[in-house]
């Protein structure tokens, strides 16, 4: 193939990815799909696999375009999802989970509001996508909308999904986003919490500039 963008060291750092995904305890069963993309191109895990046990060459390389592969495998279902995000966005990583509080919140709430200064990483308030059918171009949509300005989104009764600057920094972004989902919600089955505002968000943008 001509125009073949990954290489060995790509794919094994897209499965350590995935197994740090699994590791934080973010993924349950083949839930959950990571991707990297290289210009035109993406690396995607793939269908149905282990996140903790992804094999690298498993691992399908898409046209961002049209989705085609040659045939070597079987991308994963959201990739549909994956390549409407990198479309609108200049991401290099995107990581889709089910992790539990991100879950949980998605069929409760429509933002996860500022509860923590640490939602600067993701961009502020995070929305709630609407609820479509998992593995379609109206669910690559809805989320596409929802992360407009932001580095992730929850899913309406379905998970989470961030995109990062690589797969570590997806990661990252991932674990973060779950334990802000898990802040918030145990803030709000205790009470009501006290939230940050714009305002705070941008301090916090401007003292992590600053370092
Ligand atoms: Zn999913």
């Amino acid at each position: 193939m001509a125009d073949r963008a990954f290489d060995a060291a790509d794919r094994a750092a897209l499965t350590a990815g995935a197994r740090a995904v699994a590791q934080h305890g973010l993924v349950v069963g083949s839930a959950g799909n990571l991707s990297v993309r290289r210009g035109e191109r993406v690396l995607i895990t793939p269908r149905g696999a282990l996140c903790e046990a992804v094999d690298p060459d498993a691992c399908v390389e898409i046209a961002l375009a049209d989705g085609a592969h040659d045939g070597h495998g079987r991308p994963s279902s959201e990739s549909p999802l994956h390549r409407a995000i990198y479309a609108a966005s200049g991401a290099g990583a995107i990581v889709h989970t089910h992790s539990h509080y991100a879950t949980v919140l998605s069929t409760l709430v429509d933002e996860l509001p500022p509860i923590h200064y640490a939602i600067h990483a993701l961009g502020g308030t995070l929305r709630v996508a609407r609820y479509e059918t998992f593995g379609t171009d109206a669910l690559a949509e809805a989320v596409t909308e929802a992360m407009e300005g932001r580095r992730g989104a929850l899913m309406a009764n379905h998970g989470a999904v961030v995109a990062g600057h690589d797969i570590e920094h997806a990661v990252h972004l991932a674990v973060t986003l779950e334990w802000l989902a898990g802040v918030y919600y145990d803030a709000i089955v205790a009470g009501t919490p006290a939230i940050l505002d714009e305002t705070d968000i941008e301090a916090v943008r401007e003292r992590v500039g600053a370092r």
